[in-house]
């Protein structure tokens, strides 16, 4: 029987978990929400999801029925249908709908990277936390950057015992879609205090680091990736050879060279339009081979994570966990990526 899936707020994150959702053989989206009759909504419709308003209130209805979209009523008409939640609505308003929507519905739910670590019974990366949100209620999904910091650290691990983690974050100003955000003529150090909140969000997913990361990031004008510098010390000497080897078997990371025209972030952008990715989306955490580089048992890479994707395919290992769907987590991350083409 296929799981049935509601995505509570479809923008950058629920559009992409819903198709995500809708291409696995084992799950179904039964409903998708909007607060605003907007294109997105329309779209959303065109698609052939169903529509509900996502926040109780039935005044809203008749916005969308003015608008020409068909809503089917609001997120409580469908909440009781529904296996599991996820919500993709913006930071800190995914923490209220878990205590005025979720917990009192008595349903399962996914929050996003948005939300705090302490709001909910653990954070997820499929990689490090599979077992432990096994059959857990409310789960987060960790940010963008805790992901690929996570996917690689775990690759790192493989080989040798961390030490300790410095980590370099330069985060994207704001999302493609984004009218608003800036700064578009600033390096901005954010948060200004060293270190990071980045840090203490890996150890929500690893706690064996728990003191060993360092992590501090500054802002930047683009709006296509994140890239992080990072500089892992290990118990053993090691080479470059191995950690290379240990990045191609672990899932969901790809390398890329610069030699081969990868010189930037734009580029890998570009990559993805031309393999024909929907939304362009790079949901593997990219390295660049050049940057690996081992020195006295210290391993210095550069990365770069596509900030709108990299979570997708976590979300769905999540709601497999959450489930019961599927005890091994290798089984359920190449089940999700084979259906979403991931390499
Ligand atoms: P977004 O602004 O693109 O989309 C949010 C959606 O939620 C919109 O469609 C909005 O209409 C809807 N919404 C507004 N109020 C709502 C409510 N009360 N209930 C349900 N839905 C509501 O935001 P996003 O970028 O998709 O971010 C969603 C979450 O994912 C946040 O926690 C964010 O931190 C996290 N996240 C974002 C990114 C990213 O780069 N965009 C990456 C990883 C994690």
């Amino acid at each position: 029987m296929s799981a049935k899936v509601l995505i509570n707020g479809y923008g950058s994150i629920g559009k992409r978990v819903a198709d995500a959702v809708a291409v696995q053989d084992d799950m179904e989206v039964i409903g998708v929400s909007k607060t605003k009759p907007d294109f997105e909504a329309r779209l959303a419709v065109e698609k052939g999801y169903k529509l509900f308003v996502a926040v109780p209130d039935r005044e809203r209805i008749k916005l969308f029925e003015e608008a020409g979209i068909p809503v089917e009523g609001t997120i409580l008409d469908v909440i009781e249908e529904a296996d599991i939640v996820v919500d993709g609505a913006p930071k800190k308003i995914g923490k209220q709908n878990l205590e005025n929507i979720y917990k009192p519905n008595k349903v399962k739910a996914i929050l996003q990277g948005g939300e705090k670590a302490k709001d909910v019974e653990d954070s997820f990366n499929a990689l490090w936390s599979f077992d432990r949100c096994y059959g857990k209620d409310y789960i987060r999904v960790v940010s963008c950057n805790t992901t690929g910091l996570c996917r690689i650290l775990y690759a790192i691990n493989e080989v040798s015992n961390i030490k300790k983690a410095r980590v370099v974050l330069v985060r994207r100003a704001a999302d493609p879609n984004d009218d608003k955000t800036g700064p578009i003529n600033a390096i901005t150090p954010n948060p200004v205090t060293v270190p990071s909140h980045h840090g203490p969000d890996v150890v929500s997913v690893v706690p064996e680091l728990e003191g060993k990361i360092l992590t501090s990031a500054v802002i930047v004008p683009t709006t296509l990736m994140h890239q992080h510098t990072l500089m892992v010390e290990v118990d053993d000497n090691i080479s470059r050879e191995d950690v290379l080897d240990s990045i191609l078997k672990t899932p969901r990371i790809i390398t890329v060279k610069a030699e081969d025209g990868f010189t930037s972030t734009a580029k890998i952008i570009e990559y993805g339009r031309d393999i024909g990715r929907l939304r362009y989306d790079i949901n593997e955490l990219v390295i660049w081979e050049e940057s690996v580089n081992v020195l006295d048992r210290e391993i210095f890479l550069m990365q770069a994570v596509h900030q709108e994707s990299i979570v997708v395919p976590e979300n769905i290992d999540c709601i497999r966990a959450m489930l019961q769907m599927e005890d091994d987590k290798f089984k359920s991350i190449e089940k999700t990526n084979k259906a979403m083409g991931i390499k």
